[in-house]
C-alpha cells in the first residue's frame, strides 16, 4: 500500500489556515484531521529531505522507510497545503509559438490572423511537445488539472484541423501519471460546409471533452451559438465558449448564450471566458447582463493576464484594461475562475503557468487586496475553478484524490507577496515535483 502522511499543514482554502494532519492511501485522502496546535515527531522528516528516486522515473521517495510499516512523517512545519491548482483556462497548443509567430499591433485580431496563417506550418510533433512541455511547467508550479482550448482550422484542410486533435490526445497520454487535462476544440464559426460538422462530432467521439468556439468573431453570432448548443445537446458534452473578448460594450453574445443555456436546460454546463465587453457597458445594463448570466447559472473564468496585454489597444489617455467585472460576478454569486490563458504566444507575450502569478495580476486589476479578498483569490484558482471545469471529486477530503501543492509560505498574504519559487506538488499521493534548490545567502546580516 502507498501512503503518505502529513504533519503542521496550514489547509487553504477550506482549512482557513488551521493546521492539519493528512493522510493519503493508495492515491485518495483518508485522514483529514485538524490539530490543536503544532506537533512534533521527533522521527518526522521535512520537505528539504524529499529526493527523487533512483529511476528518475519523476517518483519521490520520502524518507523514513515507507515499506517498515507505519510511513514517517512529512513536517510541513506550518506551510500551506492546497488541493491542486485548476487551470481552467489555456492553450496549450499555442504556447510558445511567439517566436515562429509574431504580433506587432498587439490586438487579439493581429494574433488570430498571424496564427491562422501558421497553422499549417505546425507538424503533430511540435504540438505534442508543446503541449507536454507547458503542462509541465504548470505542474510545476502546482496545476494538477488543467482545461486548454485547442485551434482547429477546418479552413487549412481535415488534416490540419485533426493533427491539432491527435498531438492533444497523444500528449495527455504521455502525461496521463502527472496531471489531468481537458480538452475543448474551438470549433469554426463558418462551419457551412456539411461534412464539417461530422469532424467536429467525430473529435467528441475521439476523445474530446466539451465544446469551444469564440462566436462573438462571427458576423452570425446568434446562429453559431444555436448551433454549438444543437450539437452539445445531440452529443451530451458540456460547452466552454471564448465570449465577448472585445472592448464595445455593444457586443453582448454572452445574452444570447444565456438565452439558449435555458432553453436547452443545460444550466451548470456552459462556461463563459474573457466578458471583456462587460467591463466597458454602462453599470445599469451590467447589472442586467449579470442577473441574466446568473439565472441560467453559467460559470464564467476572467484571463486577466491576456486581457491586460490585448484589449483597449484602440484607446489613448485612459485606457480600458479589458478585465471583466470580477467582483461583480463574484457578489452575484457567479462561480469565477482565474485562469491564465495563453503563454508565449502572439495573444499573449508572457506567462509561465502559474497560477499563483495570475491570482496576483487578477488581485492587481480588480483591486483585491483585502485578506477576504486574498483568500477569494485562491479559491478562484483552487475550489471555483474545479466548480466551473464540472470537477465533482476535488479538494482535501477523505475520498477524494490526493492532488496537492505545497507552497513555501504560510499564509495567503505571504503567497501573493512572495510568489514562493519553492514549491512541492503531489498527484494521486505521490511528489510529482519538489522543488531542491535553494538560494543561500553567503553572508548573513544582523537584524
Ligand atoms: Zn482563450
Amino acid at each position: 500500500m502507498r501512503r503518505l502522511r502529513m504533519i503542521n499543514a496550514a489547509l487553504y482554502p477550506d482549512g482557513g489556515g488551521r493546521l492539519y494532519e493528512l493522510a493519503a492511501e493508495n492515491g485518495v485522502w483518508r485522514t483529514v484531521r485538524g490539530q490543536e496546535s503544532a506537533v512534533h515527531e521527533p522521527d518526522a522528516v521535512r520537505l528539504a529531505d524529499i529526493r527523487l528516486d533512483e529511476a528518475g522515473r519523476g517518483q519521490t521517495t520520502v524518507p523514513g522507510d515507507p515499506s517498515a510499516g507505519e510511513t514517517a512523517a512529512l513536517d510541513l512545519e506550518g506551510r500551506m497545503l492546497l488541493p491542486g491548482f485548476v487551470d481552467s483556462h489555456m492553450h496549450l497548443d499555442k504556447a510558445f509559438t511567439l517566436p515562429a509567430v509574431p504580433n506587432r499591433s498587439g490586438t487579439l485580431l493581429e494574433a488570430i490572423e498571424n496564427y491562422r496563417r501558421a497553422v499549417s506550418s505546425f507538424s503533430k510533433e511540435d504540438i505534442r511537445s508543446r503541449i507536454i512541455r507547458t503542462a509541465r511547467l504548470a505542474l510545476s508550479f502546482g496545476s494538477t488539472v488543467l482545461r486548454s482550448h485547442l485551434d482547429f482550422h477546418l479552413h487549412a484542410g481535415a488534416d490540419v484541423a485533426m493533427r491539432t486533435i491527435e498531438a492533444a490526445l497523444e500528449a495527455r497520454e504521455k502525461l496521463r501519471h502527472l496531471i489531468d487535462i481537458q480538452f475543448f476544440p474551438m470549433f469554426p464559426y463558418h462551419a457551412h460546409e456539411p461534412h464539417y460538422a461530422d469532424l467536429m462530432k467525430e473529435t467528441i467521439r475521439m476523445g474530446m471533452d466539451g465544446i469551444g468556439g469564440a462566436p462573438h468573431l462571427s458576423s452570425t453570432p446568434d446562429d453559431d451559438i444555436a448551433r454549438l448548443f444543437r450539437m452539445a445537446d445531440e452529443l451530451g458534452c458540456p460547452i466552454d465558449l471564448h465570449v465577448d473578448e472585445n472592448d464595445d460594450p455593444n457586443v453582448r453574445t454572452v445574452l444570447t448564450i444565456a438565452e439558449q443555456t435555458k432553453r436547452f436546460g443545460f444550466e451548470g454546463k456552459v462556461t463563459v471566458g474573457h466578458l471583456c465587453s462587460l467591463a466597458g457597458m454602462p453599470q445599469h445594463i451590467a447589472d442586467e447582463v449579470i442577473e441574466r448570466m446568473a439565472e441560467a447559472r453559467l460559470k464564467a473564468v476572467t484571463l486577466p493576464a491576456a486581457n491586460l496585454y490585448l484589449q483597449g489597444r484602440g484607446d489613448k489617455g485612459v485606457v480600458r484594461r479589458g478585465v471583466t467585472r470580477v467582483k461583480e460576478l463574484l457578489a452575484a454569486g457567479i462561480p469565477l475562475a482565474a485562469a491564465s490563458d495563453n503563454i508565449h504566444d502572439p495573444f499573449h507575450p508572457f506567462g509561465r503557468g502559474d497560477l499563483l502569478q495570475i491570482a496576483l495580476i487578477t488581485g492587481y486589476a480588480a483591486h483585491m487586496g483585502s485578506p477576504q479578498d486574498m483568500r477569494q483569490l485562491l479559491r478562484m484558482i483552487t475550489v471555483t475553478a474545479a466548480d466551473v471545469i464540472g470537477l465533482e471529486d476535488y479538494g482535501v477530503k477523505p475520498g477524494r484524490p490526493a492532488d496537492f501543492v505545497i507552497l513555501d509560505a504560510r499564509t495567503p498574504e505571504e503567497a501573493l507577496t512572495m510568489l514562493p519559487a519553492a514549491r512541492w506538488v503531489g498527484k494521486r499521493g505521490r511528489f510529482v515535483f519538489a522543488s531542491v534548490a535553494h538560494g543561500r545567502w553567503l553572508e548573513e546580516t544582523e537584524s
